[in-house]
């Protein structure tokens, strides 16, 4: 049998990207995401699948498909699924987006995990804080440049810009030809050339197939496209026109994006000010040479939320939190220098305003995508009210994680695949419209379908 590639995920859709790539009896599992819609018909912030039943409940609804030999006896144990050891040889894994990571937690964790180094230093940070899916997985380190081989398969990760530090694409050298995977990718961010150096690396190889994201392939054309540089531009310009205070809902695991709003804050005489969670992540990615980032303390400072009685002892805090309650500033040292702070404050964190009591004029910065669905619109229409309340300005400034459909395309025809896979993407059949002169067999995936990788 040829080495195949089955997808399981990311199918038709954005995000949840499972897929499955087999070798001559080895079997490499290739990001095992959750989708940003999964299960939505029947699950909700209030219907939650139980612990208690492990993948069960996932399974129920084709969440998860049941394939022997991946998951663990604990994801199993209430389940008909009987547990037997692993048939998987690795788990190998583009960057650390829940999209991608979110359905790790299920695998049996006798199976190790590839990534890279930052996303190691990620995984580290979300361990100690909020949880990670990676959670009792030994953990395989890589960086762009090495090779490592599984089985008959030898990848070669290369670093590709994204949303999130330490996103790869990879080259794989199977028995029966090569593959290319994008993993997740732009090229208007500060890294852009890191997109680039994968897409020669990919050409310079042939691929036999191209596993590529399409995310903004869409019939509507492409729109304007925002880069970084523009976001933190428009940031000058909304941040200097206020003497309130600023707050902004955004990504803090996008360090693009506190670059951008630190360099916002330095330029107009500002501090930002970021959770815990988020100072967590920033120290632990100071051990990381390759990445800039703003030195919690000296360049940012840390927000200090009341926690159960409130009077900030340590008790309040796990202990993880502790260590920033000596350099935290609080709602009331806030309200005192409004005019002087940038602050970072997820939606769901927006209850801090009441004790912060801005006071009028201030600016809010919505620096996430626009509301794509049901829920998203809800949670914009409780942000809006919020900052309403608050007499805000409400301003919506975002640069995509991900590159405009018209670029997907020429990485398409400069890769020159023979065969190409769209994944990542609700409009597969549109890749068509990028070969008009038939040089590359599109293949929309089907789930649960295999597709051979052969020259
Ligand atoms: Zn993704
Ligand atoms: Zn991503």
């Amino acid at each position: 049998m040829p080495p195949r590639i089955t997808c399981y995920g990311g199918v038709g859709e954005i995000g949840g990207n499972k897929f499955i790539l087999e070798d001559g009896g080895v079997k490499v599992i290739l990001d095992f995401g959750r989708g940003f819609s999964d299960g939505s018909d029947y699950f909700d912030s209030s219907i939650l699948p139980r612990g208690v039943n492990g993948a069960g409940d996932l399974f129920e609804f084709d969440l998860l498909p049941q394939i022997p030999g991946l998951y663990s006896e604990e994801a199993l144990q209430n389940t008909t699924v009987e547990y037997s050891e692993p048939e998987f040889d690795a788990v190998v894994l583009s960057h650390y987006h829940s999209d991608h990571t979110g359905r790790i937690e299920y695998i049996d964790p006798k199976i190790p995990v590839f990534c890279g180094e930052t996303t190691s230093l990620i995984n580290d940070a979300y361990s100690a804080s909020t949880g990670s899916p990676l959670r009792g997985h030994p953990i395989r380190k890589f960086r762009t440049g090495d090779k490592f081989t599984i089985g008959p398969m030898e990848f070669h990760p290369i670093h590709v810009d994204h949303s999130i530090p330490g996103a790869y694409g990879f080259v794989v050298h199977t028995s029966g030809g090569t593959m290319a995977y994008t993993g997740d990718f732009r090229f208007h961010g500060p890294a852009g050339s890191m997109t680039r150096d994968f897409v020669d690396a990919a050409r310079r190889e042939r691929p036999s197939l191209l596993l590529t994201e399409g995310t903004r392939v869409g019939p509507g054309g492409d729109g304007a496209n925002m880069s970084e540089t523009a976001v933190k531009n428009e940031a000058l310009k909304m941040v200097g026109g206020t003497k309130a205070l600023v707050f902004s809902t955004f990504r803090g695991n996008d360090i693009d994006r506190v670059n951008t709003f630190y360099d916002a804050c330095q330029a107009t005489g500002r501090r930002l000010v970021v959770s815990m969670k988020v100072a967590l992540l920033l120290e632990k990615l100071m051990g990381d040479r390759g990445l800039r980032v703003p030195r919690v303390g000296r360049d940012v400072d840390v927000y200090l939320r009341r926690k159960k009685k409130g009077k900030f002892d340590d008790s309040d805090y796990y202990s993880w939190e502790r260590p920033f309650i000596g350099k935290g500033v609080t709602a009331a040292d806030i309200r005192k220098k409004q005019g002087k702070v940038f602050l970072h404050l997820e939606a769901w964190n927006f209850p801090e305003l009441v004790d912060i009591k801005p006071g009028r004029g201030g600016t809010y910065i919505h620096s996430a995508t626009e509301a794509f669905n049901e829920e998203g619109e809800k949670e914009e229409t409780l942000i809006r009210n919020w900052v309403e309340h608050v007499g805000f300005r409400y301003a919506q400034l975002h640069a995509s994680g991900h590159a405009p459909g018209g670029e997907v395309g020429k990485l398409v025809r400069d890769i020159s695949a023979k065969k190409v896979v769209p994944i990542h993407t609700e409009h597969p059949e549109l890749f068509g419209q990028f070969d008009r002169e038939r040089r590359w067999d599109l293949e929309p995936p089907v789930r649960g379908r295999a597709v051979s990788i052969d020259t």
